[in-house]
């Protein structure tokens, strides 16, 4: 679904990712993991058009994803390419970014109703559909805030779902979660993954990248130190960076 081709990204002179190549495949789990600055949120980030490239190509189902700088300047596809890029690729975030003035219902199915992607008449039982596949359907009409974060991160992947997404981007989805609140979302994640979903996932959860992921991604500085199948990567790593990364990381 996604291929990035020696994909570079810069911030002013400062070049923070430096020819990254990966391949997604429909199905797969994708893990990127690596030491804290090494690029991996801004990879993420990339893959839906969040960040602009400078540099290489990154293609959606072989279109161009988001803005590419071209002869110095960048080159927009058009509003409508992007925002359909958009609706197929769905993002979860650290920090859950749910709409606080709106119930959790209301978050789960505003986008597709907004899009037209969904009858008014249904919302509300399409949207409680995806808040039982969270398990959070008995939550419906409440207000995020009255939600742990655990639960609210749990509403944000219902959201990105309801829009019936090709793949699902996680950027450190259980990051800014109290430890006893992470097993219910990486759990949560782990269904989908069985489920046959799309995903590719920020994580500096070990476990679930062996245990869940299908290929993992180790990045260091901007580069791609190492990548191959989750086996492959925890069991035989081959470089030294990454052996000495898992080192102080498992
Ligand atoms: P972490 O695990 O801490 O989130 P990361 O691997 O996701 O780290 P990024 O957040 O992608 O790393 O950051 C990579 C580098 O890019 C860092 O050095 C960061 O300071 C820099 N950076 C990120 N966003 C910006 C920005 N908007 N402007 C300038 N520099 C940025």
């Amino acid at each position: 679904l996604i291929v990035a081709k020696d994909v570079h990204k810069k911030y002013g002179e400062t070049e923070v990712l430096k020819g990254l190549d990966l391949t997604v495949h429909r199905g797969e789990v994708v893990a990127i993991i690596g030491p804290s600055g090494s690029g991996k949120t801004t990879f993420i980030r990339t893959m839906n058009g969040l960040e602009p490239i400078s540099g290489g190509d990154l293609l959606y189902r072989s279109e161009p994803i988001g803005y590419r700088l071209v002869n110095g300047q960048y080159r927009a596809p058009d509003a409508h390419e992007l925002s359909e890029q958009r609706e197929e690729i769905g993002m979860v975030f650290q920090q859950f970014n749910l709409f606080p003035h709106m119930t959790v219902l209301e978050n789960v199915v505003y986008a597709p109703l907004k899009l037209g992607k969904l009858r008014k008449a249904d919302a509300r039982k399409v949207g409680l559909d995806y808040l039982g596949k969270v398990g959070l359907a008995e939550h419906a009409d409440k207000y995020p805030y009255q939600l742990s974060g655990g639960q609210q991160q749990r509403v944000a992947i219902a959201r990105a779902l309801a829009m019936r997404p090709e793949m699902v981007l996680f950027d450190e989805p259980t990051s800014a979660l109290d430890p006893e609140l992470v097993g219910e979302v990486l759990a949560t994640m782990t269904q989908l993954a069985q489920e046959g979903l799309t995903m590719v996932v920020v994580t500096h959860e070990m476990r679930f990248a062996s245990k869940v992921a299908d290929w993992v991604v180790f990045m260091e500085a901007g580069h791609i130190v190492e990548q191959g199948p989750s086996e492959q990567i925890f069991n035989a790593p081959k470089t030294e960076r990454l052996q000495h990364f898992l080192s102080q990381n498992s």
